[in-house]
């Protein structure tokens, strides 16, 4: 397509954003993007560093694709360059294979598979950021990475199937992803399908809706390595558990491998099947936890050298100090401190100014602190119950109902597993805290009232 026209077409989808974000964020991030190159499939924006492209994907990637598909009237996968690269904007970069390491770089080994620049989701739907090497081992993920390695030096004979379970922004989807590019780095013409449930659920609907479920399953079916993502997305989705369930046990059958995230646990997954959760079961189960801080360090250290900003040993410990639960908040951390340095002439901000600059990003984090006690104790004041009644077996229903909400909110606002929740109130299994939850959950849906006070002890206790 020849400059004028993309420039033209930048334009437009440039005011759709302008629509959307303040002024002051379009002129950071969008301004100064050029589009470099058009096609029926990708479209590649040019961007002056690495900071903006890790920033547009975490921030405004949903934005830009709604922006673009409005304007051109289809989708397009959108791939970034660098300004002034030698390379021609390519949607899958290939890896800089001369990466300097750099000197903050001191506990991770040299990228050299990891493409540092313009590297982008690729044809198969997976990051070319997340692969082994980019990955920082820690104590909290050893044991999953270890596990991970291991399938896909051998895929489908070791661990069959792998389950990683965790938290938000702990590392599934890139150990997921690591598996597959390793896989395909192996072998070429290996299939690997990386899919999160949902979009497996999306296309089993398409499929039977257009009478192609022959070539859904040939898609799924004939997969070496199948990794699906977030898996608890197919609680109560009984048609698609069943497809599913067949595609396992065709997949399982012929030795091929197969990968499944969640954020709990297998059984722990509420409205699954139970012969799913048999299978899920079958192979290895790991767990990723939030990294202990000694890793937080590592990962501030191997991100801010890939990025390529330069960080003080203090706003390194500031950050790993403050940012404990979730690698993503950490990296965005990164990026707005990056950013920041990169808009004035490589100054670092000051403590201040950091804590200023991620304001939002640390009340997030402070509230993920809260503690099942101080939800017994607050929803007992709430309801002028006695706190011993939040674990008593009693249960008449002007103190069941106070207790539910209590499970409730420990299920929504701590990390607690079902299980350690049922513990925590006097006992009880996992079945009564889901069955809470649940409930309570519809009663929000139903009763204003209900839904007013779990939001007012949410806000109470988020503070
Ligand atoms: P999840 O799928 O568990 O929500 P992701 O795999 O998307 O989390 O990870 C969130 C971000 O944190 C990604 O950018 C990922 O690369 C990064 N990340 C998580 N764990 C690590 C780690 N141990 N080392 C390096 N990067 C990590
Ligand atoms: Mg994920």
């Amino acid at each position: 397509m020849k400059v004028n026209s993309l420039a033209a077409v930048w334009e437009a989808i440039a005011k759709a954003m302008k629509a959307e974000v303040s002024v002051d964020t379009f002129n950071r991030w969008f301004r100064d993007i050029r589009l470099v190159e058009l096609d029926e499939k990708n479209l590649t924006l040019e961007v002056p560093n690495n900071i903006y492209q890790l920033w547009i994907e975490s921030n405004y990637l949903g934005m830009l694709r709604t922006a673009v598909l409005v304007e051109l009237g289809g989708e397009r996968t959108i791939c970034f360059a660098l300004a002034g690269s030698a390379e021609s904007p390519a949607p899958n970069p290939p890896a800089a294979a001369n990466a300097t390491p750099s000197e903050t770089e001191e506990t991770a080994p040299a990228e050299s598979a990891a493409p540092r620049a313009a590297a982008t989701a690729t044809s198969t739907g997976m990051n070319p950021r997340n692969t082994f090497e980019s990955f920082v081992v820690g104590t909290n993920n050893e044991y999953a990475h270890a596990a991970c390695l291991a399938v896909s030096n051998a895929p489908g004979k070791t661990y069959n199937p792998l389950f990683i379970y965790g938290g938000v922004g702990l590392g599934k989807t890139h150990l997921m992803q690591a598996i597959g590019q390793a896989t395909l780095a192996r072998k070429r013409t290996s299939k690997v399908v990386y899919i999160t449930s949902e979009t497996f659920t999306n296309d089993f609907i398409d499929a039977i809706q257009n009478n192609a479920l022959i070539k859904f399953r040939k898609r799924y079916r004939q997969a070496d390595v199948l990794l699906i993502d977030d898996i608890q997305f197919l609680a109560d989705k009984g048609r698609t558990q069943e497809e599913f369930f067949h595609t396992f046990n065709t997949l399982f059958d012929g030795h091929k491998q197969i990968v499944l995230s969640s954020d709990r646990p297998p059984n722990e997954i509420a409205n699954l099947e139970t012969r799913l959760v048999s299978r899920f079961e079958w192979g290895l189960t790991a767990e990723l936890q939030p990294p202990d801080v000694e890793t937080r360090v590592a990962i501030l250290r191997k991100k801010a050298a890939s990025m390529e900003v330069r960080l003080s040993n203090e706003i390194i410990e500031f950050l790993a100090n403050r940012i404990r639960t979730n690698v993503r908040r950490l990296e965005g951390a990164l990026m707005r401190v990056g950013s920041y340095a990169s808009l004035n002439e490589g100054i670092l901000p000051s403590i201040e100014k950091v804590e200023h600059l991620l304001k939002d990003l640390l009340q997030e984090e402070a509230r993920r602190a809260i503690t099942i006690d101080q939800i017994k104790d607050r929803v007992a004041e709430y309801y002028d119950v006695r706190l011993a009644d939040m674990t008593s077996k009693r249960r008449p229903a002007n103190i069941a109902f106070p207790r539910q909400i209590a499970m409730y909110l420990a299920r929504e606002l701590t990390k607690t597993s079902l299980s350690e929740i049922g513990e925590a109130f006097g006992g009880r299994d996992h079945g009564t805290v889901l069955h809470a939850h649940r409930l309570v959950k519809d009663r929000m849906r139903t009763d204003d009232k209900t839904r007013q006070v779990v939001s007012f002890l949410d806000q109470q206790l988020s503070r």
